[in-house]
């Protein structure tokens, strides 16, 4: 059969394993980690269960289909349910409102800040809905051949209708004219680490997702969607090897033909990275890494993480909530400047309000992420952390959530923790940035293009970041790898 290795166990690696499994080859997949998950990895402490990273799950039909598509029943291996509210905000006069899944009532809440905003939420979803469906159907599902397959004239109406001339804020500003909506409907843009000044228009799609299309919840938390599919890839006969990191991929004129590993060397017939694109290019191929057009990259923010197991109650919070500081573009300028920022937003996840599981009884699990500078910056991370845990606990606490003294265990992930530990180019939790000139076919490409039988997964490449999005760069790699070396079974093999 032809040998598949795969170096890395996050979502895209799993999701690859899974589908190459399925399509016939033979499939062992080497994370350097404990477990796999990568970046939503998991954090077991005293009866709390702390998911690391991702905890907004969009676009479920993406991620159903990464067990349909190989043949699975979703309901086999995971509980998906749609969140309602999908999330509360908190804005510093002491306003704030819920993002309801009833559009009436959803409504109704942008009315009471702005009259006549919830009429004006129909129009800007419609905008939303076409720029979603757009950029899915044009951009995010496909391989581009090449930079004149993504450029050609036939493409410029979608590029027109896609706002790529146009900017997030703007758009959004058009519609709705009170501050606090215009932070509601730009926030998202941090999904996928973009500041929303700068976001092109088309990421208004963000917002559209989160309150029209859902926000969805795994029961058991993230960590019960990666638990899920690892159990699908050993259904699939995929052969997973944890703590065991690849240290370089290796190659013969010109060919990919296994990785070296610091008890030995693997051969296979192609190999796939779902390490963090630019880190890998780096420590497993030796290289400078670039873009597909030359250009240097650009790197997209990082965050601060609190994972707080709390004492008793949290009336008013939901599952997910984020909290406005008073100067929201500042904060953003700050981040993407590589500064530190005082008052900043944050985003607060209480999953155990949607599944008490998570945490022992009459306890909550608090996951805090605070948007911050990636590790490049030049900043005291020791000070700044106990600066932010301070500033955070003291806001939650003149909000009325006073859990100073209700904190019975926590842990930190800081941007130098998240680049070492999870192997993250300059910590940037979302990967490379997604502006206009590193989307599509200028983001980094799934297939090397020095070295064939290479391949990539992940966020920093085509599509790009988010759980979604990975998911479905494993099946546009997956797209690639059957059309470049369709699998030979071992027959065929004896046959040739
Ligand atoms: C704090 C945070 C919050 C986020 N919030 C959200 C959210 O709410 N919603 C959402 O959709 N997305 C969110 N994301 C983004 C999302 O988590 C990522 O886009 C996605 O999980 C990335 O998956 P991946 O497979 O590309 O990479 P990774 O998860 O980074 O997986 C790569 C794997 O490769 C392994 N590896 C690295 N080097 C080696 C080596 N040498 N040998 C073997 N293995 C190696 C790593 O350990 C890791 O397991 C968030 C991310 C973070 C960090």
């Amino acid at each position: 059969m032809t040998r598949a290795l795969i170096i890395g166990g996050g979502f895209g690696g799993l999701s690859t394993a899974a589908r190459l499994a399925h399509a016939g080859y033979e499939v062992e997949l080497h994370e350097k980690l404990p477990r796999v998950g990568g970046r939503a990895n998991l954090i077991e402490r005293d009866g709390f269960r702390f998911d690391t990273g991702p905890s907004i799950l969009l676009m479920r039909d993406i991620i159903e289909g990464a067990f349909r598509e190989v043949g699975a029943d979703p309901d086999d291996y995971v509980t998906i349910e749609r969140l309602d509210p999908a999330y509360r905000v908190f804005y510093p006069d002491g306003s704030g409102l819920e993002a309801k899944v009833d559009r009436a009532e959803f409504r109704e809440e942008l009315d009471a800040i702005e009259p006549g905003a919830g009429e004006r939420f129909d129009d800007f979803a419609r905008i939303g809905e076409t720029l979603y469906r757009g950029a899915r159907k044009h951009f995010v599902e496909r391989n581009f051949a090449s930079l004149g397959a993504m450029l050609r004239p036939s493409q410029l109406p979608q590029f027109v209708s896609l706002r790529v001339h146009d900017r997030m804020h703007r758009l959004v500003g058009r519609h709705f004219r009170d501050p606090r909506l215009r932070q509601l409907f730009t926030f998202n843009a941090m999904y996928i680490g973009m500041n929303p000044y700068t976001a092109p228009a088309i990421y208004a799609l963000l917002p559209y997702n989160d309150t029209v299309e859902g926000v969805y919840f795994t029961r058991g938390g993230m960590y019960a969607l990666v638990e899920g599919l690892e159990r699908l890839c050993l259904d699939l006969g995929v052969r997973i090897v944890t703590d065991h990191p690849a240290r370089a991929v290796l190659h013969r004129d010109g060919v990919a033909v296994g990785a070296r590993f610091d008890d030995r060397d693997i051969e296979a017939d192609l190999v796939v990275v779902n390490a963090d694109w630019p880190w890998a290019q780096r420590e497993l191929l030796g290289r400078t890494p670039r873009s597909p057009s030359g250009r240097a990259l650009r790197h997209g923010p990082s965050a601060l993480n609190l994972y707080l197991g709390v004492r008793g109650g949290l009336e008013g919070l939901r599952a997910h909530n984020v909290v406005f500081g008073g100067d929201y573009e500042g904060h953003f300028r700050d981040v993407f400047a590589g500064k530190v920022h005082d008052g900043p937003a944050y985003y607060v996840h209480v999953p155990s309000m949607a599944d008490p599981s998570l945490a022992p009884d009459g306890h909550h699990v608090v996951y805090v992420l605070v948007p911050h500078a990636n590790s490049d910056a030049d900043i005291d991370w020791d000070a700044e952390r106990d600066r932010v845990r301070r500033y955070v606990l003291d806001d939650l606490a003149a909000k009325g959530w006073d859990i100073r003294d209700r904190i019975v265990c926590e842990e930190v992930i800081d941007p130098p923790r998240w680049a070492e530990e999870f192997s993250l180019d300059r910590g940037a939790t979302f990967g490379l940035s997604h502006g206009v000139s590193q989307v599509g076919w200028f983001r980094p490409h799934n297939r090397d293009p020095q070295l064939q039988r290479l391949y990539y997964v992940g966020s920093s490449t085509h599509p790009g970041a988010g759980v979604p999005m990975v998911m479905l760069s494993a099946r546009l790699v997956t797209e690639r790898i059957t059309g470049d070396h369709p699998p030979v079974t071992v027959a065929e093999r004896l046959d040739a």
